[in-house]
Order: structure tokens, then sequence, then C-alpha cells
């Protein structure tokens, strides 16, 4: 069984050939949708994300062509890592442009919002929190260019799309925190968008390899590059 986007024709799907081989036996395979033996389950409700389809895979008897196999036997652990370094890079992108909005969302609102006579943009404490989101965007922002610039030139980034990933999304829920604080009550509102981008940019910490995941290949990267 897998989790996976239940709108698409095509899945990609990773599986193994033999568990004691552990990370050497994983295989990857293309599978059309309607490939005898695959049934997509119902669509999973979740906290966000609604633009897009989530749901279960079932495999019962599936036999797949050698011919849709991706890359060598056993090789399918490599083809993720290769794909997830990207893969992150481009979430970080994601979620710099996520916090960015927010951060323009929540500068008109500051300015436009009037509390005992003044904008609230006149207040400190709001006036901080913006400073703090658009420093944290911005280095997100050089952060991910900098591990695109290196993946563009075949640099191994494996280290660089974890560091970049991990800070990029947690900047971006802190960002959005921010964003539904300077909202005040309307932040919480299903009435504005603030709300919802709260709830989108919390799976961002998850997918792709989680917070912790991303701590555990940077140090990993550490221990190596030190010689332990
Ligand atoms: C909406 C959505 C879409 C998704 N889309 C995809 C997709 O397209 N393709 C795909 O492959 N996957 C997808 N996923 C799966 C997603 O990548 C996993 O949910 C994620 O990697 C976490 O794995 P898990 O859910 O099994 O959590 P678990 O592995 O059970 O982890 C639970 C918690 O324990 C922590 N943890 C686990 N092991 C350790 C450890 N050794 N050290 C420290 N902490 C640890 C985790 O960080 C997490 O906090 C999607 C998930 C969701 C919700």
């Amino acid at each position: 069984m897998a989790t996976t986007m239940s709108s698409t024709d095509t899945f990609v799907i990773f599986f193994t050939l033999d568990r004691a081989k552990g990370s050497k036996g994983i295989c990857a395979v293309v599978v059309e949708r309607d490939a005898p033996g695959l049934e997509v389950g119902k669509n999973d409700e979740k906290m966000g994300l609604h633009g897009s389809t989530t749901a279960q895979l079932f495999f019962r008897d599936m036999r797949v062509p050698v011919a849709n196999r991706i890359g060598d036997e056993g090789k399918g652990f490599a083809t993720a890592l290769k794909t997830l370094d990207i893969g992150r890079i481009g979430l970080a992108a994601h979620s710099v442009g996520a916090a960015q909005r927010l951060l323009e969302g929540s500068l008109e609102h500051a300015k436009a919002r009037r509390q005992f006579g003044k904008s609230i943009a006149e207040a400190q404490a709001i006036q901080w929190m913006l400073a703090d989101a658009a420093t944290e965007i911005h280095a997100a922002r050089l952060m991910t260019y900098d591990a695109a610039a290196r993946a563009d030139r075949g640099e191994r980034v494996t280290q660089r799309a974890a560091m970049t990933k991990l800070f990029a999304t947690e900047m971006l829920g802190r960002v959005a925190d921010a964003a539904v604080q300077i909202h005040g009550g309307m932040g919480y509102m299903r009435e504005l968008w603030i709300e919802r981008a709260y709830r989108d940019a919390r799976i961002t910490r998850i997918y792709e390899g989680t917070s912790e995941m991303q701590r555990l290949v940077i140090a990993r990267g550490l221990l190596e590059d030190s010689g332990a």
C-alpha cells in the first residue's frame, strides 16, 4: 500500500524485492492507472492542501513488465534520493514564494488596520514580526538560489538540499503563524485566505522528508565529512 496523488494517470511506485536487502532491495517502476491489479482508493481528507488530491494505492497480484522499471534492479532507493534532492530544493522555492505572499498580505493589512487611533503597522510589536519574516525569507531565498545553482552545475547537493528544505519550510511555518497573528481574529476566519495558507504551510515540514529526516541527513553529512 502507498499514499499518492489520485488524480494522476501515471504512478511511480517504489517497492522491495527482498526486505532483507534493506535499501538495496528497492526498485522503482512506472505504472498506468488502468494497470491490472492496481486499485486507487478514495480521496483522503486532509487538514489542508485541498488543491491536490491524495489517496492510497492497493496492489493485488499486480505484474509489471521489466520495461517499466526505472533504473536497474535494486537501484530504486538511489533514484528516490536523487529525486528528493531536487524535490527538496523545489519545495524550498515553494516555501519562499508562499512566505513572501504572506508577508505582502500582512504588510498590507498592518498598514490598513487601525486600532486605538493608529495603524497597527505603527506598533513596534507588529513591525518586529514583519522584520523577522522579511529577514528569514531573504535568507531562505539565498539558500534556495545557492542549492539550485549547485544542482544545475551537477554538484552533489544532498546535504545543502536538506538544509535548504529544513530552513525554508520551518521559516514558512513561522511566517504563516505571524501572518495569522498580524491579521488578528480575521486571520483565523475562513473568510480570508490567511487561514488556508497557514494550514497549507504545515505539510511542507512533513512531506519530501520530515524536518527530523533533514536534520538526520545534515548530521550524517557532517559526521562523514569529519571522517567519523
Ligand atoms: C498530503 C501528503 C502528500 C504526500 N505526498 C507524497 C508523495 O507524493 N510521495 C511520497 O513518496 N510521499 C508522500 N507523502 C508521504 C510523506 O512523505 C510522509 O508522510 C513523510 O515522509 C513522513 O513519513 P510517515 O508519515 O511515515 O511518518 P513516520 O515515519 O511515522 O514519522 C512520524 C514522526 O516520527 C519522526 N521520526 C521517524 N523516524 C525518526 C527517526 N529515526 N529519528 C527522528 N525522528 C523520526 C518523523 O520525523 C515524524 O515526526 C505525502 C504525505 C502527505 C500527508
